[in-house]
């Protein structure tokens, strides 16, 4: 049943009728065996490597081996690797063989002190035994680590030079609580935070996410260019439709990155029905496709999955996705937004069908309530999906973050989730996970949440995010999203990076500041503050930026802006996912090692 690359067609993989997460893909890997299950797409384009399901259960036994011979269940086993094919089976292998894995990006060249001290702190906080490569990888690696303890107190692995032990693999049994692989946050403000995934927790979520875009009945295949060391690339871009028997084609982030186009193209080529990416990543192909000679030629009726989440969704930025796509049969139902985060595995609500905005009104945002409105000072805010019903227990609830109390529909308050995909808590940080874990709900007993630390409300079933709670700027008893603030900066200065605007505030002297952190466009050349600003050929001074700045946020937000900062590319702290760090942002301004070393191009 179901060999070769043919169109899934009716095969139902169910998986809630499997015991536990390996029986998920050895079932898959009997079943779909002569199946491609991994290609390779060389700079983002060409096939030039790929695994049969069969052999990515060999590969992944023959791993699960090694480390059973060395009685190394519950290790923890650090992974750095490219995007590749070897990241999938290896991360399957420490499943199968029941190590932590730990999945990191491989090293390159650019900013390597930075990425060697992330290693060395998630090495050191998980006290991990292991460390898993390819040989390529490792030899560079070795040469540049050598007398760092946390790289030589290690035993390094090449999963490529391992012979083949699949033979003696032995499935053994796992507890629900078994923990299946740390998923490390970004941690540029304090030591990194390793969330504590267990089997249960992932085998829930997979299940979750594949069932609720169809991966069960109508897939065919998919495409990820998502970096595997982070949850949404790992769980949505891998092991989802791995699970479901649906092949998956691989792109590098940085090829997509280089050439967003790529994208689209091998969707069209390899007739992709389930494809996923943050709402940056549908704009950047949005805006990199309409000139390519061969968007013409394209049909992207295929693509009915397009899982969106992570960050804000936008609406001008999907309005654009759709508008251009749905000229070459994209459909648009097949926007599916989502919510979910590291703490709960990944998803906890997904739309089913279609994206849902709501025009809230601005001024009752401010104090906290999300009430609908057609005037003239209203807000377009996105539905992230429901909590979808079925054989799973997830629950979100909207929180009085202060007093744990439930809040009325109106309200914007905590996101608080609960489920069988929610986490045990953070590697070996006790107080952490219990400020974030196992809280209850006043007047509602016996039932624990987690605490998101996201703000949003709910409209009937639907949930819709307005922000984080620690990056909220209250003024005057307003609550102000630095979002609204950074967007208001960004379209009246087209000299500034998109998505690389930072607001926040701290207090000083018993009153409240806010403070604008941009970046400058590489091509913009930054001027001292008298010479004349000429936009044409790129030359402006952080005077005039300043003055825009000041007066849009005056103007759109009444705010009054205490500083603006204006910084030349790649200084801003982002996540692993690159998402801007306003606390991490507010600790170095307030420090001052915002601005050390940074010189005037
Ligand atoms: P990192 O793991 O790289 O440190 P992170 O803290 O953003 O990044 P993730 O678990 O990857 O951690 O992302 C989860 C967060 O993404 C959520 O807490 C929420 O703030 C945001 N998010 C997720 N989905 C949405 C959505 N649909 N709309 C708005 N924000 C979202």
């Amino acid at each position: 049943k179901g060999s070769g690359n043919s169109p899934m067609g009716t095969d139902d993989v169910q998986l809630a009728e499997q015991k536990d997460l390996i029986s998920y893909y050895r079932d898959v890997a009997q079943r779909f065996g002569q199946r491609t299950a991994l290609t390779y797409l060389e700079k983002g384009e060409e096939p030039t490597d790929s695994v049969t399901f069969a052999e990515m259960d060999r590969h992944a036994r023959s791993i699960a081996a090694y480390f059973q011979s060395r009685q190394a269940q519950g290790a923890r086993v650090v992974m750095l690797f490219n995007a590749s094919i070897e990241s999938a089976y290896t991360f399957l292998g420490c499943i199968y063989g029941k190590v932590i894995a730990v999945p990191l990006p491989a090293p390159s060249s650019a900013k390597l002190d930075r990425y060697l001290m992330r290693v060395k702190s998630v090495i050191s906080d998980g006290s991990a035994q292991y460390l898993l490569t390819t040989s390529d990888i490792q030899e560079k690696l070795q040469m540049i680590t050598s007398g760092m303890p946390e790289f030589e107190n290690i035993e390094w692995i090449a999963v490529d030079g391992l012979p083949d032990y699949s033979g003696m693999w032995v499935h053994e049994g796992v507890v629900d609580n078994d923990i299946a692989y740390l998923q490390y946050t970004s941690g540029s403000t304090s030591t990194p935070k390793g969330v504590m995934i267990s089997h249960a927790n992932l085998m829930s979520n997979i299940n979750y996410i594949g069932v609720n875009s169809g991966c069960h009945k109508v897939g065919t295949s998919s495409i990820c260019w998502m970096p595997y060391f982070h949850d949404f690339g790992l769980i949505e871009g891998l092991l989802v439709p791995l699970a479901f028997g649906m092949p998956v084609f691989i792109m590098s982030p940085f090829d997509f990155v280089h050439q967003p186009f790529r994208w689209a193209k091998a969707i069209n080529r390899f007739r992709i029905s389930h494809s996923a990416g943050p709402n940056f990543s549908y704009a950047l192909l949005a805006r990199k496709s309409k000139d390519e000679a061969e968007f013409n030629s394209l049909d992207l009726s295929c693509w009915i999955h397009a899982g969106n989440a992570g960050e804000p969704i936008k609406k001008p930025n999907m309005d654009l996705f759709i508008e251009t796509f749905m000229e070459v049969g994209f459909p648009r139902e097949a926007i599916c937004p989502c919510y979910g985060l590291a703490e709960n595995t990944l998803m906890a609500t997904m739309s089913d069908g279609g994206i849902n905005y709501y025009e809230i009104d601005i001024a009752a945002m401010e104090q906290g309530k999300a009430v609908l409105s057609s005037g003239e000072n209203t807000k377009i805010m996105t539905g992230c999906g429901k909590v979808c019903s079925g054989y799973w227990d997830y629950d979100v609830r909207i929180v009085n973050p202060d007093t744990h109390e439930l809040l009325d529909e109106q309200y914007i308050g905590e996101v608080w989730v609960s489920g069988m995909s929610v986490s045990q808590g953070y590697w070996n940080k006790k107080d952490q996970t219990k400020d974030k874990f196992g809280n209850e709900i006043v007047g509602l007993p016996g039932r624990q949440y987690m605490r998101s630390g996201d703000l949003g409300f709910m409209i009937g079933d639907e949930l819709v995010i307005t922000g984080r709670c620690k990056d909220l700027i209250i003024v005057d008893g307003r609550n102000i999203y630095p979002q609204d603030v950074e967007f208001s900066v960004e379209k009246s200065l087209s000299c500034l990076r998109l998505g690389c605007t930072i607001a926040f505030s701290y207090e000083e002297d018993e009153a409240t500041k806010v403070v604008l952190v941009c970046e400058v466009k590489k091509e913009y050349q930054v001027i001292d503050d008298d010479q004349v600003v000429d936009l044409d050929s790129k030359k402006v001074s952080a005077k005039y930026i300043k003055r825009i700045a000041l007066k849009e946020v005056s103007e759109e937000s009444q705010l009054r802006l205490h500083d603006v900062v204006v910084l030349p590319e790649g200084i801003l702290p982002k996540t692993t996912s690159g998402k801007v760090e306003r606390s991490a942002c507010k600790a170095r301004y307030l420090d001052g090692s915002l601005t050390e070393g940074v010189k005037r191009r």
